[in-house]
């Protein structure tokens, strides 16, 4: 794999010593492959895939490639997943009940993990703006078994109308400069350029504008990429502390392989190594980055409005 030279040297400067072995694990082609069990099944376990490598961050989560064309993947008993995507659900660490948005949702490794979470308790609206890929999350989902789900296909602003404040938690699973795909889809090269990140962040920043409204008060935001890059991952966390004073990042538990946020790589705000980084040439995945966080204003609860609303009828 030809790394572009310009990347390349971004990274010596950003990770010194340390740049040799994230740049050699990125060239090796060696893409870590995964798969999920879905536990809206009976009998989930029973599978004859091979379990014999399961994750210790994720309960239904195992090493090892799966085919699309399996029964047991046709059926909705299994879902292929690289292994750092699998945490980004975990982190948000859904309960039944719960109402969730997964706001880029497409194709829908995390939704079809969250809707599990879930149980069949709550709701879990799956949003994806791209009408061709939204077809495709709604098979992923359909596949899964799960009866509480709403798919969209909605621009996140278009959501605020009928869903301000409503939601416990939103996934933001940002489009990004996708460098944890380079392995696995070496096309994804070809889009890379200096100004890449930015202008992928500065789409984050207006989707996580929207997601913020759609957050119900003291609810959680989670934010993650799938890539490296500080001008998306650290300093779009960083900006979210900085635009909305009431959230604050939580500490995300960090399993063997797992880094710390960078502050350095940001404004340089400790708190930032609550966040997860997945790189490479550390973890068993393809590289993710994971924040999440929690507002910290009073949650209004739901008994207490529908209370409300009995009294104004
Ligand atoms: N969460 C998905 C999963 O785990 O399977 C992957 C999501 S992918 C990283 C990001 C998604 O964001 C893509 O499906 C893309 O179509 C969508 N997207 C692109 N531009 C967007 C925008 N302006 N607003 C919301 N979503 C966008």
């Amino acid at each position: 794999m030809n790394l572009p030279v310009k990347f390349i040297e971004k990274y010596q400067q950003l990770l010194g010593e340390e740049a040799t072995a994230f740049l050699t694990s990125l060239q090796s082609g060696k893409v870590q492959k995964g798969f999920r069990l879905n536990p809206l099944k009976p009998n989930f376990k029973q599978v004859r895939t091979d379990l014999s490598r399961p994750l210790n961050y994720v309960a239904t989560g195992y090493l090892g490639a799966i085919t699309g064309r399996s029964l047991e993947h046709q059926t909705g008993y299994l879902y292929s997943q690289e292994p750092s995507a699998m945490y980004v659900a975990e982190a948000a660490a859904v309960q039944p009940g719960e109402y969730i948005l997964d706001l880029c949702a497409a194709p829908g490794g995390k939704s079809t993990q969250l809707a599990g979470k879930l149980q069949g308790q709550g709701l879990l609206v799956a949003n994806e703006i791209d009408a061709k890929r939204a077809r495709v999350l709604a098979e992923n989902l359909e596949r899964t078994g799960a009866t509480n789900v709403q798919i969209l296909n909605e621009q996140p602003a278009k959501l605020i109308k009928k869903f301000k404040g409503f939601f416990d938690k939103v996934l933001v699973d940002a489009p990004c400069s996708g460098e944890g795909m380079f392995r696995k889809d070496p096309a994804a090269i070809t889009y890379w350029s200096v100004d890449y990140p930015r202008e992928c962040a500065n789409r984050q920043r207006e989707i996580l504008k929207s997601a913020w409204q759609l957050l119900k008060p003291g609810g959680q935001l989670i934010y993650s990429t799938c890539t490296f890059a500080p001008e998306e991952d650290e300093q779009i966390a960083a900006w979210l502390l900085a635009e909305y004073p009431t959230l604050k990042l939580l500490p995300l538990k960090k399993y063997s392989g797992m880094d710390n946020g960078r502050p350095e790589f940001a404004d340089g705000r400790a708190e930032l190594t609550r966040a997860v980084r997945l790189f490479p040439h550390h973890f068993q995945g393809e590289g993710h980055f994971i924040a999440k966080f929690q507002d910290t204003q009073p949650q209004p609860g739901r008994r207490l409005k529908r209370a409300k609303k009995r009294s104004n009828q």
